[in-house]
């Protein structure tokens, strides 16, 4: 019989050793979630080289990161027989936040994401996230609820993903979570306790909240109540040393990211794209049990491998190409991105991924709560609409785009006509093309796909026709293509 699940780790690079130790840990890890063998064998020979950039080692490396996740939260019912407290974090959140449990913890704790981290791994690397938010009896496909939400739901009444020790829900601007809690506990017999924390949006239009100290000081207040509730049900101590260390690492790799992020999105050629871009951003919004190890030497080897492509003048498209921000490229239904690229547009930098001036300014406060807050209000989604336009705007000055993408949250209350509202205002400010397309950035089976080609069509030709008019570089670059075509087909 074919070795589908060892090539398929082969093809992520984990070692031959780490493969005799963790193959049937992986084929139980697929199965738990109802793939079969024909699942693995499409995504590893077409869905994702179709999709993810595999001939980059750091790619590789990152997708492998993701599975040993992915691996290990198959696992966490063995982790509960053996005493170790569950827990579990929701997004949007602060990892960070959650990283910290789990260096007080160590062993004895698990921290992760599971429902996050099987929507990227089920839905963005099998593209068979169906097995998993679709159910007619809890809520349906048909219902447009978020999908992240209907797949925790099914997951957790199903019992794919265990009931944990503590939820942790952070109804910060999402208030579908915590509805979702809810609505879990009425509709099944499975139990746990869930913490929720809130914050009300009630500063002025504008406030530039990391300023102000009452807004500091509710949220660090929220946090510590939070952690406080987590040591009293898990019995685990949350130390200040360690929300310390979590702070400073957190800030050693949101470096690193800022790194990739700036060398892949201010070069033409564009060296790398948005897909990929945004798996390596996404990290820094959920805390993974097998922590950072492997996805700091991911992340080591990308960036080296994007300054070897700049240097060559590697590029995903030909030089001058137009290029586009997002939101939050949609890395569970990647073939979006594929398409742009198809139609000669790139995606560069995920807005919610990526990082300004403010967020490198110094704190000021030293208490670590109150600077984990400050880095939360510092987060252009997290704040009042006039300081997001304000901080949207400046981010994207930094980046070199000739367009911004939104739309995948249309489903989502807050989210959705939260980015209707505001993104008149951006583009004003900026002088950027703002682009919005109905979508949905988890699943795709409530739009007809042809229908949103034709739209990433329309956007592409438009982005060309612009920039064929005002960048002679572009020009030049498109004659050449084109008589490059001509000469292979002569041949
Ligand atoms: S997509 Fe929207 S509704 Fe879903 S979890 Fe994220 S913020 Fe909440």
């Amino acid at each position: 019989m074919e070795k589908i699940y060892n090539r398929f780790l082969d093809m992520l690079d984990f070692s031959k050793q780490e493969i005799s130790q963790l193959l049937s840990d992986f084929e139980n890890a697929t199965k738990k979630v109802g793939l079969e063998r024909e699942d693995v064998k499409y995504a590893m020979n077409t869905w994702i080289p179709q999709n993810w950039d595999i001939t980059m080692k750091g790619v590789r490396l990152c997708i492998g990161a993701y599975i040993r996740e992915f691996i290990d939260i198959s696992k966490i019912n063995e982790y509960k027989k053996d005493g170790i407290k569950v827990i579990y974090g929701m997004s949007p959140s602060q990892a960070s936040l959650f990283q910290a449990i789990k260096i007080s913890g160590q062993d004895k704790v698990f921290v992760g994401y599971p429902d996050f981290l099987y929507s990227i791994v089920v839905g963005g690397f099998f593209n068979r996230i169906d097995l998993l938010n679709d159910n007619e009896e809890n809520l349906s496909i048909r219902c447009r609820h978020c999908s992240l939400n209907r797949v925790r739901m099914n997951s957790a009444i199903e019992g794919i993903i265990p009931a944990p020790d503590v939820i942790w829900s952070w109804g910060f601007y999402c208030d579908e979570a915590p509805k979702t809690e809810e609505l879990i506990s009425i509709l099944s017999d499975k139990k746990w306790e869930y913490i929720i924390s809130r914050m009300p949006h009630d500063v002025y239009i504008g406030d530039e909240e990391d300023k102000n100290k009452d807004r500091v000081e509710y949220l660090a207040e929220q946090f510590k109540y939070a952690h406080g509730e987590i040591e009293n049900i898990t019995g685990i101590e949350i130390k200040n040393k360690d929300m310390y260390n979590t702070l400073i690492e957190n800030s050693k790799y949101t470096r690193k990211l800022d790194k990739l992020t700036r060398l892949v999105s201010n070069n033409d050629p564009q060296p790398m794209g948005g897909n990929e871009l945004a798996l390596f951003g996404t990290t820094n919004s959920m805390t993974f049990n097998t922590g950072y190890t492997f996805f700091i030497e991911a992340l080591d080897t990308i960036i080296e491998e994007v300054k070897k492509r700049i240097s060559e003048k590697i590029g995903i498209l030909p030089v001058g190409s137009p290029k586009l921000g997002c939101h939050f490229t949609p890395i569970c239904v990647p073939w979006v991105e594929r398409t742009f690229l198809e139609n000669g547009v790139s995606i560069s930098f995920s807005s919610n991924l990526s990082f300004s001036k403010i967020n490198f300014q110094p704190f000021d406060y030293i208490d670590p709560y109150m600077m984990a807050a400050q880095i939360w209000l510092r987060t252009a989604s997290s704040v009042n609409s006039g300081y997001q336009i304000k901080l949207m705007s400046e981010m994207i000055s930094e980046y070199d785009v000739d367009g911004m993408l939104y739309g995948f949250f249309t489903f989502d209350r807050w989210l959705g006509s939260n980015q209707n509202m505001i993104l008149k205002r951006i583009e004003e400010e900026t002088d950027v093309h703002h682009f919005y397309i109905e979508g949905d950035f988890w699943d795709d089976t409530n739009f007809k796909k042809s229908d949103r080609k034709g739209i990433i069509q329309s956007i592409s030709y438009f982005l060309k026709t612009k920039k064929l008019m005002s960048s002679k570089v572009y020009a030049e670059s498109m004659k050449k293509q084109e008589k490059d075509k001509w000469q292979e087909i002569k041949h």
